[in-house]
């Protein structure tokens, strides 16, 4: 087994570059352009605090989806599982991240999990706080302290551009709302979710994400914020949909939780071992980075970090 070392990393990034050509940039992103579409980086941030990055780690891009697990702790802390889950379902999905088909179902109406865009929604609409504004900046303070990165914040051209590009977000809402499973105001929760969407990191602050799931949901100064019932939940949940209608796919070959973004954003988290937060713009049909993809995938084998056994 190879050492973890920035000179692997060096030589992974290498080999998992060239999977960028399978893939394509998001358009609607404004801070990105094609000639992103080959980058491509990596930080893994261990147990024990050491760090190691590689490629074009310092890059900058959207959470986009990789938003919706904070969204989820968030809304587990202010109403527990319980009310969290009469609001959403626990269920994998084999349709793309934003389908409206699967709202139809006639028994519950309830999107089918937390990490495609109307489970996101609906799970916006249960964060607790008086205004918009003061519920994202809840869920920035909370961002904040599991990265240690004071400096985040909300690109205003990509939250516009989700504005502007909302139809189908905005459709999922109103559907939500003419069956009665999203109850509050309907264009707050959006607006939310767009923010959440909206807010730049790069490597480093994803693995630290990663590695606050892994590590017992313990902040880098040593305190628990979350209560290791509701970590549990929310990786249960990242392995079984985090990667969309590929998550089946990523459970084999990675065999630990991830969740993606349209930036290309990946954060891995090995429970109890490692945060791993990837870059890597050019994404495939279903929303997740190529190259990233490959990464990730390689990491996993090389490293022996499949939870469930070692080839
Ligand atoms: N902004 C994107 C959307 O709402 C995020 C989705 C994603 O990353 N899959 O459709």
């Amino acid at each position: 087994m190879p050492e973890l070392s920035t000179q692997y990393l060096n030589e992974a990034i290498e080999d998992s570059k060239p999977f960028a050509s399978q893939g394509s940039v998001n358009a609607a992103i404004p801070t990105f352009d094609d000639t992103m579409k080959d980058l491509l980086g990596v930080t893994i941030i261990t147990k024990d605090f050491e760090i190691y990055s590689a490629g074009d780690y310092k890059q900058n891009v959207p959470m986009q989806s990789t938003s919706k697990i904070i969204g989820l702790m968030l809304a587990l802390q202010d109403f527990g599982k319980d009310r969290v889950f009469q609001t959403v379902g626990m269920e994998p999905m084999g349709d793309f991240f934003n389908s409206i088909s699967s709202l139809e179902s006639p028994d519950t109406n309830k999107p089918f999990n937390p990490m495609i865009n109307a489970g996101a929604i609906s799970v916006a609409s249960l964060i607790k706080g008086q205004s918009v504004d003061k519920r994202f900046e809840r869920y920035l303070t909370f961002l904040k302290d599991i990265t240690e990165n004071d400096d985040l914040e909300m690109d205003e051209s990509v939250y516009q551009s989700e504005i502007a590009n909302g139809a189908r977000n905005r459709s999922l809402a109103y559907f939500m709302q003419s069956t009665g499973t999203l109850v509050t105001d309907v264009e707050e929760a959006l607006d939310l979710y767009f923010r959440m969407n909206s807010i730049m990191m790069c490597c480093n602050d994803f693995a630290r994400v990663g590695l606050f799931l892994a590590r017992g949901g313990i902040d880098p100064d040593g305190n628990k914020l979350i209560p290791d019932h509701h970590l549990r939940t929310v990786k249960a949940i990242m392995l079984t949909s985090g990667m969309y209608n590929a998550s089946g796919h990523f459970a084999v070959e990675v065999g630990f939780p991830c969740k993606s973004g349209v930036s290309g954003s990946v954060i891995g988290s090995v429970p109890g071992k490692m945060g791993i937060g990837v870059v890597g713009p050019a994404i495939d049909s279903k929303g997740n980075s190529t190259a990233g993809g490959a990464l990730i995938k390689k990491l996993s084998k090389d490293l022996e970090l499949n939870m469930f056994g070692i080839e």
